[in-house]
């Protein structure tokens, strides 16, 4: 899958600065497991959403609950351009932003 910025229709180049929209299921691990990625973009083109840094444990934006083991979130990572064989931006740090449960709380 080649990485494509949602803002400006570029392709997101290897390295580059990326600000990634996922979704996965929470297992344990600082990322979710199993990512999907709804939307990328180029760090510098990214305004769409507030991202709201959350370090463990994770809670949900919506009911503040605590996110429990096997839930599936929607979440934001940012991080350095990969390639198109892997989807999740490489160097992301021990963050996640603006973590919520999907695709609604229980
Ligand atoms: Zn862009
Ligand atoms: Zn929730």
């Amino acid at each position: 899958m080649k990485h494509v910025c949602a803002k400006c229709d570029l392709e997101i180049g290897y390295g580059k600065p990326v600000i990634q929209m996922l979704r996965g299921s929470w297992n344990g691990a600082i990322t979710p497991s199993f990512p999907q990625s709804f939307s990328e973009w180029h760090g510098e083109c990214f305004s769409e959403f507030k991202l709201n840094p959350q370090v463990f444990p994770y809670r949900c934006e919506s009911c503040g609950d605590e996110i429990q083991l096997g839930q599936t979130v929607s979440f934001f990572v940012e991080g350095n351009g990969t390639d198109e064989y892997s989807i999740t931006a490489e160097c992301r740090g021990e963050k996640l932003y603006t973590v919520n449960h999907y695709p609604c709380c229980p």
